[in-house]
């Protein structure tokens, strides 16, 4: 079983698949991650991360550990992400990860931005999670005053805005909701009904699987 869940940045995506895999027992990948940890490994190395050679040499030496480092929840771990990521090398590279992961028994949740329409098109799921530009700034801006970070609310928004555009208009990938998508838009779904959205139609496609007059 294979769960999907694309959307932009703060949209609610990662607590929700967080959750799902929780309440199913099964791995979690939070695949921004990924890119966080390559462009944080390129900014370290004193490159540029918008560097096609600098980001796929990153790319081909992360190691999982690296996953753990706290510097990558941080704003300048996001843009540099954003820059490795339309990168075609840097997201061949990182696919068969991500692919590994998403086979691993009893179940996988993956988050990001082309799980459903690159990474697995064949999962049994495909959440889409979309929020305001301001109510996700919102959120990203009380998340780092909470960290006990900086934080401006208008070049956070800016920010946000700014990664979209170039998550979303990348030749390679662009974030998009893949094919029969359920999207959830978390404006007006508050985090507990987004997940009992999720909950339902999850539900729905294991019942229709256990069903042979469906299939
Ligand atoms: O989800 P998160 O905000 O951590 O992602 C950081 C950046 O990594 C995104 O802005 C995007 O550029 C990139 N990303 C991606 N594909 C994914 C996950 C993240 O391109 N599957």
């Amino acid at each position: 079983m294979i769960i999907a869940v694309d959307g932009p940045a703060a949209s609610g995506k990662g607590t929700l698949a967080r959750r799902i895999a929780r309440e199913l027992g099964y791995g979690h990948l939070d695949t921004g991650k990924l890119y966080r940890a390559v462009g944080m490994a390129v900014l370290r190395g004193g490159g540029d991360p918008s560097d096609a050679v600098a980001a796929a040499a990153a790319a081909r030496s992360l190691d999982p550990t690296m996953l753990d480092d706290p510097d990558l929840a941080g704003d300048e771990a996001a843009q540099a992400a954003s820059k490795v990521s339309a990168i075609p090398t840097v997201r061949a590279v990182l696919l068969d990860f991500q692919r590994d992961f998403a086979a691993r028994p009893p179940g996988a949740v993956l988050d990001g931005r082309d799980i459903g329409t690159v990474v697995c098109p064949n999962a049994d799921i495909k959440l889409y999670v979309i929020a305001s530009d301001e109510i996700r700034a919102q959120r990203r801006h009380k998340e780092l005053l909470d960290r006990g970070k900086a934080s401006i609310y208008a070049r956070v928004l800016q920010d946000l805005k700014e990664r979209d555009a170039r998550d979303s208009t990348r030749s390679v990938a662009p974030m998009k909701p893949a094919e029969g998508a359920v999207v959830l838009d978390t404006t007006v779904l508050d985090a507990e009904a987004a997940y009992a959205a999720a909950m339902e139609c999850i539900h729905g496609v294991v019942a229709g699987a256990g069903d042979p007059a469906e299939q």
